[in-house]
Protein backbone atom coordinates (compact mmCIF):
# COMPACT_ATOMS: atom_id res chain seq x y z
CA UNK A 1 0.00 0.00 0.00
CA UNK A 2 2.95 2.50 0.51
CA UNK A 3 3.23 3.70 -3.22
CA UNK A 4 6.24 6.18 -2.70
CA UNK A 5 8.65 5.32 -5.37
CA UNK A 6 11.34 5.16 -2.56
CA UNK A 7 9.87 2.53 -0.63
CA UNK A 8 12.55 0.00 0.24
CA UNK A 9 15.02 2.30 1.21
CA UNK A 10 13.57 4.17 3.34
CA UNK A 11 12.74 3.82 7.48
CA UNK A 12 9.87 5.47 9.53
CA UNK A 13 9.16 6.37 12.50
CA UNK A 14 7.10 8.26 14.76
CA UNK A 15 7.03 10.35 17.78
CA UNK A 16 4.30 10.07 20.45
CA UNK A 17 3.19 9.93 23.92
CA UNK A 18 2.40 6.37 25.13
CA UNK A 19 -0.56 7.22 27.65
CA UNK A 20 -1.51 3.88 29.48
CA UNK A 21 -5.33 5.27 29.91
CA UNK A 22 -6.11 1.65 32.39
CA UNK A 23 -4.16 -1.57 33.12
CA UNK A 24 -7.93 -2.77 34.22
CA UNK A 25 -8.54 -5.87 32.28
CA UNK A 26 -11.14 -8.22 31.42
CA UNK A 27 -8.08 -10.58 29.61
CA UNK A 28 -5.75 -12.52 31.60
CA UNK A 29 -3.50 -13.09 28.79
CA UNK A 30 -0.41 -15.22 30.50
CA UNK A 31 2.11 -13.05 29.01
CA UNK A 32 0.47 -9.86 30.29
CA UNK A 33 2.92 -8.11 33.24
CA UNK A 34 0.74 -4.53 32.40
CA UNK A 35 -2.98 -5.92 33.69
CA UNK A 36 -3.98 -5.23 37.12
CA UNK A 37 -6.33 -6.32 39.40
CA UNK A 38 -8.63 -3.32 41.55
CA UNK A 39 -7.20 -2.56 44.65
CA UNK A 40 -3.71 -4.30 43.17
CA UNK A 41 -2.41 -1.40 42.01
CA UNK A 42 -4.96 -0.71 39.35
CA UNK A 43 -5.41 3.13 37.91
CA UNK A 44 -7.31 4.82 35.55
CA UNK A 45 -6.09 8.34 34.30
CA UNK A 46 -7.86 11.26 34.82
CA UNK A 47 -8.96 13.95 32.18
CA UNK A 48 -5.99 16.46 33.79
CA UNK A 49 -3.38 13.46 33.82
CA UNK A 50 -3.66 12.56 30.17
CA UNK A 51 -4.22 16.45 28.54
CA UNK A 52 -0.95 17.24 30.97
CA UNK A 53 1.12 14.50 29.31
CA UNK A 54 -0.36 15.74 25.66
CA UNK A 55 1.09 19.19 26.35
CA UNK A 56 4.28 18.10 27.16
CA UNK A 57 3.90 16.40 24.14
CA UNK A 58 3.07 18.99 21.63
CA UNK A 59 6.52 20.78 23.18
CA UNK A 60 8.19 17.84 22.39
CA UNK A 61 7.45 17.91 18.84
CA UNK A 62 5.18 14.61 19.14
CA UNK A 63 2.57 14.26 16.59
CA UNK A 64 0.53 11.53 17.91
CA UNK A 65 -1.05 10.70 21.56
CA UNK A 66 -0.87 6.74 21.69
CA UNK A 67 -4.04 5.59 24.13
CA UNK A 68 -3.56 2.36 25.11
CA UNK A 69 -5.75 0.89 27.75
CA UNK A 70 -6.89 -3.23 28.80
CA UNK A 71 -10.27 -4.80 27.05
CA UNK A 72 -13.48 -3.55 28.66
CA UNK A 73 -12.07 -2.05 32.06
CA UNK A 74 -15.92 -1.55 33.25
CA UNK A 75 -16.34 -5.16 34.08
CA UNK A 76 -14.39 -4.25 37.28
CA UNK A 77 -16.79 -2.11 39.49
CA UNK A 78 -13.66 -0.13 40.54
CA UNK A 79 -13.25 0.84 36.85
CA UNK A 80 -16.58 2.33 36.38
CA UNK A 81 -16.11 4.20 39.73
CA UNK A 82 -13.55 5.91 38.58
CA UNK A 83 -15.34 6.63 35.09
CA UNK A 84 -18.32 8.34 36.97
CA UNK A 85 -15.73 10.39 39.07
CA UNK A 86 -14.74 11.87 35.90
CA UNK A 87 -18.12 11.95 34.74
CA UNK A 88 -18.36 9.73 32.35
CA UNK A 89 -20.92 6.77 32.03
CA UNK A 90 -18.41 4.49 30.13
CA UNK A 91 -15.08 4.00 28.32
CA UNK A 92 -15.86 5.30 25.12
CA UNK A 93 -17.90 8.30 26.36
CA UNK A 94 -14.43 8.79 28.37
CA UNK A 95 -12.11 8.03 25.18
CA UNK A 96 -14.40 9.90 22.79
CA UNK A 97 -14.05 13.07 24.65
CA UNK A 98 -10.32 12.44 25.63
CA UNK A 99 -9.87 11.87 21.45
CA UNK A 100 -11.34 15.47 20.82
CA UNK A 101 -9.53 17.62 23.18
CA UNK A 102 -6.18 16.13 22.30
CA UNK A 103 -7.12 16.67 18.68
CA UNK A 104 -8.13 20.58 19.26
CA UNK A 105 -4.61 20.64 21.18
CA UNK A 106 -3.02 20.02 17.17
CA UNK A 107 -1.99 16.35 18.22
CA UNK A 108 -3.68 13.01 16.20
CA UNK A 109 -4.87 11.00 18.86
CA UNK A 110 -4.31 6.73 17.78
CA UNK A 111 -6.55 4.41 20.30
CA UNK A 112 -5.60 1.21 20.55
CA UNK A 113 -8.52 -0.24 23.09
CA UNK A 114 -9.07 -3.83 22.82
CA UNK A 115 -12.31 -5.29 20.69
CA UNK A 116 -15.04 -2.53 19.43
CA UNK A 117 -18.38 -3.47 18.24
CA UNK A 118 -18.63 -1.06 15.25
CA UNK A 119 -20.86 1.82 16.40
CA UNK A 120 -17.92 2.47 18.65
CA UNK A 121 -15.31 2.60 16.06
CA UNK A 122 -17.31 5.07 14.40
CA UNK A 123 -17.37 7.43 17.36
CA UNK A 124 -14.38 6.70 17.81
CA UNK A 125 -13.13 7.25 14.20
CA UNK A 126 -14.17 11.13 14.13
CA UNK A 127 -11.24 12.16 16.53
CA UNK A 128 -8.71 9.28 15.65
CA UNK A 129 -6.53 9.98 12.84
CA UNK A 130 -5.42 5.96 13.28
CA UNK A 131 -6.91 2.78 15.15
CA UNK A 132 -5.32 -0.35 16.22
CA UNK A 133 -5.70 -4.05 17.79
CA UNK A 134 -2.94 -6.65 18.00
CA UNK A 135 -4.36 -9.91 15.91
CA UNK A 136 -1.92 -11.93 17.33
CA UNK A 137 -2.61 -15.06 16.18
CA UNK A 138 -5.09 -15.85 14.13
CA UNK A 139 -5.74 -19.15 15.82
CA UNK A 140 -6.45 -20.05 19.31
CA UNK A 141 -3.53 -20.68 21.95
CA UNK A 142 -3.59 -21.20 25.56
CA UNK A 143 -1.70 -18.29 26.30
CA UNK A 144 -5.01 -16.85 25.83
CA UNK A 145 -7.04 -19.56 27.27
CA UNK A 146 -8.36 -16.76 30.24
CA UNK A 147 -8.70 -14.48 27.72
CA UNK A 148 -12.15 -13.68 26.24
CA UNK A 149 -11.13 -11.04 23.77
CA UNK A 150 -7.92 -12.61 22.40
CA UNK A 151 -10.66 -15.19 20.91
CA UNK A 152 -9.43 -14.63 16.74
CA UNK A 153 -12.96 -14.44 15.22
CA UNK A 154 -13.87 -11.59 17.38
CA UNK A 155 -10.65 -9.88 16.56
CA UNK A 156 -10.63 -9.91 13.30
CA UNK A 157 -14.22 -9.54 13.38
CA UNK A 158 -13.04 -5.39 14.96
CA UNK A 159 -10.54 -5.78 11.89
CA UNK A 160 -13.13 -6.11 9.75
CA UNK A 161 -15.45 -3.09 10.87
CA UNK A 162 -12.36 -0.81 10.61
CA UNK A 163 -11.61 -1.67 7.12
CA UNK A 164 -15.62 -0.99 6.61
CA UNK A 165 -15.94 2.10 8.61
CA UNK A 166 -12.10 3.14 6.60
CA UNK A 167 -10.32 3.69 9.52
CA UNK A 168 -6.40 3.56 9.22
CA UNK A 169 -5.34 0.58 10.80
CA UNK A 170 -2.81 -0.96 13.17
CA UNK A 171 -2.67 -4.69 13.35
CA UNK A 172 0.07 -7.18 13.86
CA UNK A 173 1.53 -10.52 15.20
CA UNK A 174 2.83 -11.30 18.40
CA UNK A 175 5.59 -13.59 18.31
CA UNK A 176 6.34 -15.92 20.42
CA UNK A 177 3.92 -16.99 22.61
CA UNK A 178 3.36 -20.78 21.53
CA UNK A 179 2.25 -20.54 17.90
CA UNK A 180 3.59 -22.37 15.06
CA UNK A 181 5.43 -21.06 12.24
CA UNK A 182 2.21 -22.14 10.25
CA UNK A 183 -0.28 -20.34 12.51
CA UNK A 184 2.13 -16.95 11.90
CA UNK A 185 1.82 -17.60 8.00
CA UNK A 186 -2.15 -18.37 8.76
CA UNK A 187 -2.47 -15.05 10.87
CA UNK A 188 -0.57 -13.41 7.87
CA UNK A 189 -3.00 -14.61 5.08
CA UNK A 190 -6.03 -13.36 7.26
CA UNK A 191 -5.01 -10.41 7.92
CA UNK A 192 -4.14 -10.03 3.92
CA UNK A 193 -7.76 -11.22 2.73
CA UNK A 194 -9.22 -7.95 4.78
CA UNK A 195 -6.90 -5.73 3.58
CA UNK A 196 -7.49 -6.94 0.10
CA UNK A 197 -10.72 -6.57 0.70
CA UNK A 198 -10.74 -3.47 2.14
CA UNK A 199 -7.60 -1.96 2.11
CA UNK A 200 -7.15 -0.23 5.29
CA UNK A 201 -4.17 -2.12 7.24
CA UNK A 202 -1.70 0.53 7.00
CA UNK A 203 0.98 -1.68 9.15
CA UNK A 204 1.35 -4.83 10.62
CA UNK A 205 3.67 -4.97 13.62
CA UNK A 206 6.02 -8.01 13.98
CA UNK A 207 6.29 -7.86 17.81
CA UNK A 208 8.29 -9.80 19.85
CA UNK A 209 7.20 -11.81 23.08
CA UNK A 210 8.89 -10.82 25.99
CA UNK A 211 8.77 -12.58 29.16
CA UNK A 212 7.60 -11.03 32.41
CA UNK A 213 9.06 -12.00 35.69
CA UNK A 214 5.98 -13.46 37.81
CA UNK A 215 3.86 -14.24 34.75
CA UNK A 216 3.09 -17.88 34.03
CA UNK A 217 4.99 -17.18 31.01
CA UNK A 218 7.82 -15.61 33.04
CA UNK A 219 10.21 -18.64 31.77
CA UNK A 220 8.63 -19.36 28.50
CA UNK A 221 11.89 -18.05 26.38
CA UNK A 222 11.64 -14.58 23.93
CA UNK A 223 12.38 -15.40 19.93
CA UNK A 224 15.49 -15.61 18.69
CA UNK A 225 16.70 -12.93 16.51
CA UNK A 226 16.93 -15.39 13.04
CA UNK A 227 13.32 -16.64 13.97
CA UNK A 228 12.22 -12.72 13.89
CA UNK A 229 14.01 -12.08 10.85
CA UNK A 230 12.24 -14.45 9.28
CA UNK A 231 8.65 -14.21 10.74
CA UNK A 232 9.16 -10.42 9.25
CA UNK A 233 10.89 -11.57 6.08
CA UNK A 234 7.90 -14.03 5.26
CA UNK A 235 5.67 -11.22 6.19
CA UNK A 236 7.58 -9.15 3.30
CA UNK A 237 7.17 -12.02 1.12
CA UNK A 238 3.66 -12.67 2.15
CA UNK A 239 1.96 -8.78 2.41
CA UNK A 240 4.51 -7.52 -0.15
CA UNK A 241 3.15 -3.83 -0.28
CA UNK A 242 2.26 -3.82 3.48
CA UNK A 243 4.14 -1.55 6.23
CA UNK A 244 6.31 -3.65 8.30
CA UNK A 245 6.74 -2.61 11.77
CA UNK A 246 9.31 -3.72 14.39
CA UNK A 247 9.55 -2.21 18.16
CA UNK A 248 12.22 0.35 18.07
CA UNK A 249 13.02 -0.98 22.06
CA UNK A 250 12.66 -4.80 21.12
CA UNK A 251 14.40 -5.10 18.15
CA UNK A 252 18.51 -6.87 18.27
CA UNK A 253 19.70 -5.04 14.48
CA UNK A 254 18.62 -2.47 12.58
CA UNK A 255 20.20 -3.05 9.55
CA UNK A 256 19.33 -6.77 9.85
CA UNK A 257 15.64 -6.09 9.92
CA UNK A 258 15.54 -3.59 7.18
CA UNK A 259 17.04 -6.10 5.01
CA UNK A 260 14.76 -8.60 6.10
CA UNK A 261 12.03 -6.13 5.25
CA UNK A 262 10.62 -4.50 8.17
CA UNK A 263 10.13 -0.59 7.03
CA UNK A 264 9.21 1.18 10.14
CA UNK A 265 10.55 1.30 13.51
CA UNK A 266 7.39 2.16 14.92
CA UNK A 267 6.13 4.81 17.39
CA UNK A 268 9.22 5.98 19.73
CA UNK A 269 7.69 8.50 23.15
CA UNK A 270 10.01 11.17 23.94
CA UNK A 271 7.82 12.03 27.34
CA UNK A 272 6.80 8.79 28.99
CA UNK A 273 8.22 5.33 28.85
CA UNK A 274 6.88 1.51 27.49
CA UNK A 275 4.42 0.97 29.98
CA UNK A 276 4.38 -2.42 28.12
CA UNK A 277 7.56 -3.63 28.11
CA UNK A 278 9.22 -1.02 30.85
CA UNK A 279 12.08 -2.33 31.01
CA UNK A 280 13.30 -1.82 27.47
CA UNK A 281 13.98 2.41 26.94
CA UNK A 282 12.98 3.76 24.08
CA UNK A 283 16.16 4.90 21.94
CA UNK A 284 16.22 8.76 21.14
CA UNK A 285 14.90 10.12 17.91
CA UNK A 286 18.79 10.96 17.58
CA UNK A 287 19.74 7.51 18.38
CA UNK A 288 17.24 5.32 16.08
CA UNK A 289 17.51 7.85 13.15
CA UNK A 290 21.88 7.75 13.21
CA UNK A 291 20.96 3.56 13.51
CA UNK A 292 18.84 3.65 10.40
CA UNK A 293 21.47 5.84 8.79
CA UNK A 294 24.20 3.54 9.79
CA UNK A 295 22.14 0.56 8.39
CA UNK A 296 22.31 2.39 4.68
CA UNK A 297 18.42 3.56 5.05
CA UNK A 298 17.02 6.88 4.67
CA UNK A 299 14.85 8.06 7.88
CA UNK A 300 11.92 9.51 7.71
CA UNK A 301 9.12 10.46 10.34
CA UNK A 302 5.72 10.05 9.81
CA UNK A 303 2.44 10.74 11.67
CA UNK A 304 0.42 8.18 13.14
CA UNK A 305 -1.67 7.41 10.17
CA UNK A 306 0.88 6.13 6.93
CA UNK A 307 1.43 8.76 4.26
CA UNK A 308 -0.70 7.01 1.60
CA UNK A 309 -3.45 7.68 4.19
CA UNK A 310 -2.37 10.76 5.13
CA UNK A 311 -3.34 11.95 1.34
CA UNK A 312 -6.60 10.58 0.72
CA UNK A 313 -9.59 11.90 2.26
CA UNK A 314 -11.91 8.95 2.69
CA UNK A 315 -9.64 7.55 5.53
CA UNK A 316 -10.24 10.67 7.62
CA UNK A 317 -12.84 12.76 9.43
CA UNK A 318 -13.34 16.53 8.62
CA UNK A 319 -11.82 17.25 12.45
CA UNK A 320 -9.07 15.28 11.84
CA UNK A 321 -8.64 16.09 7.89
CA UNK A 322 -7.93 19.75 9.28
CA UNK A 323 -5.05 17.92 11.97
CA UNK A 324 -3.13 16.32 9.20
CA UNK A 325 -3.06 18.78 6.74
CA UNK A 326 -0.88 21.31 9.24
CA UNK A 327 1.44 17.88 10.27
CA UNK A 328 1.81 16.43 7.61
CA UNK A 329 4.39 17.83 4.58
CA UNK A 330 3.30 17.27 0.23
CA UNK A 331 4.55 13.36 0.87
CA UNK A 332 2.26 12.60 3.83
CA UNK A 333 5.23 12.80 6.24
CA UNK A 334 5.41 14.92 8.99
CA UNK A 335 6.20 18.37 8.24
CA UNK A 336 9.38 19.89 9.63
S1 LIG B 1 -5.68 -7.93 26.73
FE1 LIG B 1 -3.81 -6.72 26.90
S2 LIG B 1 -3.92 -5.72 28.92
FE2 LIG B 1 -5.44 -7.35 28.90
S3 LIG B 1 -4.42 -9.10 29.85
FE3 LIG B 1 -4.15 -9.30 27.62
S4 LIG B 1 -2.20 -8.29 27.13
FE4 LIG B 1 -2.83 -7.64 29.22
Amino acid sequence: MNSNPRFGREASYSRNVFLPITNLCRNRCSYCGFRRDPNDGAWFMSPDEVLELAERAKTAGCSEVLLTLGEQPEVHAEAKRMLEEFGYKNTIDYLENLCKRILELGLLPHTNAGLLEERELRRLRRYNASMGLMLECATELPAHAQSPGKDPKLRLKTIKAAGKLRIPFTTGLLVGIGESFEERIRSLLALRELHERYGHIQEIIIQPFEPKPGTPMGNHPRPSEPELLTTVALARSIIPDMNLQVPPNLLANVRHLLLAGANDLGGISPVTPDFINPEHPWPSVAELRAAIERAGFVPRERLPIYPRYARDERFMSKEVRERVLELADEDGYRAC
